[in-house]
């Protein structure tokens, strides 16, 4: 069982993390793996992520922000990366001062990085994402730009939109912009024999070695969390992040007496409720409300009333020998059960993505392993 000694802290299982890394390493085959730890590494620390990422195979981070690899970089972390979303102003110079590659898709967008100095240069295509990239009637002026400015192009990527519908609606999509990009990666290849090609985020990596190319770039898997939004453990992944908290206070109320604002819960007989110092502020989500469990002494108990800013209650029931002190789990495993993120994605009708994004920095991350 996990304990506590503060009010909540989120406990990263760095172990977990580095197995999770072997794993896509190894489903990744001839392709290398460039490790996504952008967001803090999805709320799990980006620098001991991004180390122990590295240490477990991966050849290279990707973040979204300048800022982000700053960080790293300011840490010792000095293996290739790149910076995947756009840039601005100052932001050119700076990624060129911290000897990250940088993304461009326009021919605005080459020049201002070869001007700055940025040290890589990866051309998106705009496949059928219809984000970042460039569209495929825009390509031959990308490179005209490229070749024009001496750009030292050390990349072709692309993005897929829905490598995580397997058999649904979407799922012909993946297909059709794998067969997109791969003839606009070829023609493109023949320019720069150097570049890499890349295109797979972790549900690509998964579902289709095709998707692999030359690298993968994975977020989601390192962290243990399923890219298809079903158990992890069905593609040999460990969640990494367990958020663990206590119990603050227990009262017992009585029939009929309601709980928390707005009075949405009210017993149905007599209980002791017990009182978790936990809320939205700390990424809990107020939609978790009578709609969530918890773990404590390794069983599951309901979340009753609204979730607060700060705080929670459960009802412990009328047999309940939690006292004050006993360490709660709300995300994570505690004896034989396990509450993963993709269980209270489903519950908040939201993905995986946005749980362990989602947990406040009032939450101290504590690094294991
Ligand atoms: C976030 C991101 C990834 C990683 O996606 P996961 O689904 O977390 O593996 C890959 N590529 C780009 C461009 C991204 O923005």
């Amino acid at each position: 069982m996990i304990g506590t000694v503060e009010r909540a802290h989120a406990r990263i299982d760095l172990a977990a993390i580095a197995q999770n890394v072997r794993r896509v390493v190894e489903v990744a085959g001839a392709a290398q793996v460039m490790a996504v730890v952008k967001a803090d590494a999805y709320g799990h620390g980006a620098i001991a992520c991004g180390r122990t990422a590295i240490r477990a195979g991966a050849t290279a981070l990707a973040v979204h922000t300048v800022a982000e690899a700053e960080q790293l970089r300011s840490h010792g972390l000095t293996v290739p990366m790149l910076v995947m979303g756009p840039l601005i102003g100052p932001e050119w110079a700076r990624a060129a001062a911290a000897g990250v590659e940088t993304v461009a898709w326009t021919p605005e967008g080459v020049l201002a990085a070869t001007a700055a100095g940025v040290v890589g240069v990866h051309l998106e295509l705009d496949s059928g994402m219809g984000r970042l990239g460039a569209q495929p009637a825009d390509v031959a002026a990308l490179v005209e730009a490229a070749t024009g400015a001496a750009a030292n192009v050390v990349g072709i990527m692309t993005h897929f939109a829905t490598a995580d519908d397997r058999d649904g609606e979407q799922a012909g999509f993946f297909r059709e912009q794998l067969v997109r990009f791969r003839a606009a990666a070829a023609t493109l290849q023949a320019t720069y024999p150097g570049a890499r090609i890349h295109a797979a985020n972790s549900a690509a990596t998964f579902r289709d070695p095709r998707a692999g190319f030359d690298m993968v770039r994975c977020g989601i898997a390192l962290y243990g969390c399923s890219p298809f939004h079903e158990d992890p453990s069905a593609l040999g992944l460990v969640p990494a992040m367990s958020v663990v908290s206590y119990i603050a206070m227990v009262k017992t109320i009585r029939s009929r007496d309601s709980v928390g604002y707005g009075r949405t819960w009210r017993a149905q007989r007599g209980t002791q409720v017990g009182l978790v110092p936990v809320g939205y502020a700390d990424g809990y989500a107020r939609a978790l409300g009578n709609n969530a469990e918890v773990l404590v002494n390794g069983r599951r108990v309901p979340v009753i009333g609204a979730v607060s800013m700060d705080q929670l209650t459960v009802d412990l029931g009328p047999e309940g020998t939690e006292t004050v002190g006993t360490p709660v789990v709300l995300l994570g495993a505690q004896g034989p059960e396990r509450i993963t993120a993709e269980e209270l994605a489903e519950r908040r009708r939201t993905i995986n993505y946005e749980i362990t994004c989602g947990i406040g920095q009032r939450v101290p991350r504590v690094h294991l392993g």
